[in-house]
C-alpha cells in the first residue's frame, strides 16, 4: 500500500526551512539552531475525574526559539498533541511572529485529551495542573501561552488564575482571555479576521471578484466559523463549510450566523436544513474559487493533491498541506497563501492584547482591527513582492523573510 506520509510533521515543516535557510546562504551551524528547538518539555498531567478516579494525561511545552523577544504560542488539547506535533507547531510559530514582525519568540503547547470528553470542572483541574508543570517556563516575559485547538478564553482565565496564584496577579502572563479578564475586544475573531483581510487583498492581485465568489471552509471552530462569517459579511457565498461531524453544501451560500447558532445549540453541523450533506473529502475537493482549511494539519497531501479545483487557498490552519501536496497543487496553477502568513491574525492580537495590559490602556475595537488589518496587510506586502522578484511561491517568500529575521537576531544577539 502507498504510505502518504514517512515524515513527521516537524520534519516537513523543516523541509520548507531548509528551502529558505538554502536561498539564504545559511552556515549549517546557524541552520541547526534555528531547526532545533531551544527548549522541551513533557509533563505528567493528573486529574481527579467528577467520578472520583484519577486520570493521567500527558502534557508539552515546546520553545522552539527566543532570539526575537519572549515566547508565544497556544496551547492545544488534542489526542493528536504529542511532543513532535507540538514540536512542528512551536517552530511555525516562530516563523510566524517573524513574518509579521512582532517582538516574540515561538512556541507551543498542549494536552493529549478530547475536552470534549471532560466536563467544564475537569477542564479547569486539568488546566490548573498543565499551569502548574509548567509554571517555571512561562511568564509575560518568558513565554506567553494563548488559546489553540481545543481550548478558548475560559481556559485562558484559569490558567492565569492558576499562574497569578504563584506569581501574583499576572494578566500580561497569558493571552486570548476573556475582555472582562483583561482580553483584547477582537481577540477572538482575529484569525478569522486576519484570513478575510488577506482574501480581500490577495483577490485584487488575482483578479478574482470576492461579490460572490465561491468560498470552501474546511473546519468550524473559531477560526473557520469566524472566517465564513467575515467572508459572507464581505459577500463572499460559503458554499460549503465542515465541522467535526461532517460536511455541508449549498450552492447559493450557507447561512452562516445561522449555522453558528445551530451548531452552538446541537454541537454540530450535522441535521442543518440549510445545506446537503457532503463528506470531508467531497468538500476538499469541490469546484470552487478559494479553499480555507481552517482545522487540523495534514489534510491536503499526494493522495487528494490532484484533485484540489480551488484557484486559491487560504491556509487558516497550521500545516494543513504536506510538501509534496504542496508541490502539486502549485503545479497545477493554485495560488497558496502559507499558514504563517494566513493565521497570523491571532498571534497578532494576541501581542495587541500583552501591549494593552503592559500599558494599563485598553483600545477600541475598530483600533484593534484597523491595527490588525496594517499588520496583515504589511506581511502579505512583503511576501508578495519577494514571491513576485525573486520568482518564488508565498510559502517560500514567506519563510525566506521569518528566517531572514530570526538568523539576524541570533546573529545580533551574539550569543554564540
Ligand atoms: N494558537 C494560535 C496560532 O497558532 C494563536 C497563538 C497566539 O495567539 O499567540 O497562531
Amino acid at each position: 500500500m502507498l504510505k502518504t506520509k514517512e515524515l513527521s510533521t516537524f520534519d516537513e515543516v523543516n523541509l520548507f526551512f531548509d528551502n529558505a535557510a538554502d536561498r539564504l546562504g545559511l552556515t549549517n551551524g546557524l541552520r541547526e539552531m534555528l531547526k532545533r528547538p531551544w527548549r522541551e518539555l513533557q509533563v505528567q498531567v493528573p486529574v481527579r475525574m467528577d467520578n472520583g478516579e484519577i486520570q493521567v494525561f500527558t502534557g508539552f511545552r515546546v520553545q522552539h526559539n527566543g532570539a526575537r523577544g519572549p515566547y508565544n504560542g497556544g496551547v492545544r488539547y488534542h489526542l493528536g498533541a504529542d511532543l513532535e506535533e507540538v514540536r512542528a507547531l512551536a517552530s511555525l510559530m516562530t516563523w510566524k511572529t517573524a513574518l509579521v514582525n512582532l517582538p516574540y519568540g515561538g512556541s507551543k503547547g498542549g494536552v493529549q485529551v478530547d475536552p470534549g470528553q471532560l466536563s467544564m470542572s475537569e477542564l479547569n483541574r486539568l488546566t490548573r495542573r498543565y499551569t502548574l508543570q509548567i509554571e517555571h517556563l512561562i511568564g509575560p516575559n518568558r513565554d506567553i501561552p494563548a488559546p489553540d485547538m481545543g481550548t478558548n478564553s475560559q481556559t485562558m482565565a484559569w490558567m492565569m488564575d492558576a499562574y497569578g496564584q504563584l506569581h501574583g496577579h499576572s494578566p500580561a502572563a497569558v493571552t486570548g482571555k476573556p475582555v472582562e479578564m483583561g482580553g483584547s475586544l477582537g481577540r477572538e475573531a482575529a484569525t478569522g479576521r486576519g484570513v478575510a483581510f488577506l482574501l480581500q487583498e490577495a483577490a485584487k492581485d488575482l483578479g478574482l471578484d470576492t461579490d460572490g465568489a465561491r468560498i470552501v471552509v474546511q473546519g468550524f471552530g473559531n477560526v473557520g466559523s469566524w472566517a465564513a462569517r467575515i467572508m459572507a459579511d464581505n459577500g463572499c457565498r460559503i458554499v460549503a463549510i465542515s465541522g467535526v461531524d461532517g460536511g455541508l453544501y449549498n450552492a447559493g451560500g450557507l447561512d452562516v450566523p445561522r449555522l453558528q447558532e445551530y451548531q452552538k445549540m446541537t454541537g454540530g453541523v450535522t441535521g442543518f436544513t440549510g445545506g446537503d450533506q457532503i463528506s470531508n473529502q467531497e468538500l476538499l475537493e469541490l469546484d470552487c474559487d478559494v479553499l480555507v482549511p481552517a482545522a487540523i494539519d495534514n489534510v491536503i497531501t499526494v493522495d487528494n493533491a490532484r484533485n484540489i479545483k480551488a484557484h486559491l487557498i487560504l491556509e487558516a490552519a497550521n500545516h494543513p498541506i504536506t510538501p509534496d501536496a504542496d508541490r502539486i497543487v502549485n503545479e497545477g496553477g493554485v495560488t497558496i497563501l502559507p499558514d504563517i502568513l494566513v493565521n497570523a491574525g491571532g498571534v497578532v492580537v494576541s501581542y495587541f492584547e500583552w501591549t494593552q495590559i503592559l500599558q494599563e490602556f485598553h483600545w477600541e475595537e475598530s483600533r484593534v482591527n484597523e491595527e490588525l488589518q496594517k499588520t496583515m496587510l504589511r506581511a502579505y506586502n512583503e511576501v508578495r513582492s519577494r514571491s513576485i522578484n525573486e520568482g518564488i511561491t508565498h510559502r517560500q517568500a514567506a519563510f525566506e523573510v521569518g528566517v531572514q529575521r530570526v538568523a539576524r537576531a541570533v546573529e545580533l544577539r551574539g550569543f554564540v
